[in-house]
């Protein structure tokens, strides 16, 4: 049995369009991997180009999020398509992630400089 928030989450990635395509997701394109806290991950086909795709949705006060900004959008769009591999790899890092997502980004950006 689905909860109320999935379905307002699911019914609201129907207005997320393919990165590739531009087509509209359809509820039956979208499938709940996990949650973390505050973070939804739903896997995605596209209807139209069957790429696969991963959306992160962060709830903030009890409501869907989900904001790209354009040069986020250029960066996934010159992405490979994710495969098998990627989702059991993220599956993995959620079981062994603690939640912080401030000290994760702290971290990662620290590794860049
Ligand atoms: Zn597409």
């Amino acid at each position: 049995m689905r909860s109320t928030r999935e379905r307002m989450i699911r019914q609201m990635m129907t207005q997320v369009e393919c990165a590739v395509c531009g087509h509209r997701y359809r509820a039956e394109d979208i499938r709940f991997l996990t949650r973390h806290n505050q973070a939804w991950f739903f896997a995605v086909v596209c209807g139209r180009c069957r790429t696969h795709g991963l959306v992160t949705v962060f709830m903030q006060k009890g409501l869907p999020h989900v904001e790209v900004t354009p040069q986020e959008l250029e960066r996934f769009q010159a992405l490979p398509p994710l495969g098998a591999d990627d989702i059991i790899d993220m599956h993995e890092t959620l079981e062994r992630f603690d939640g912080d997502f401030a000290q994760r980004f702290r971290r990662r950006a620290k590794d860049k400089a």
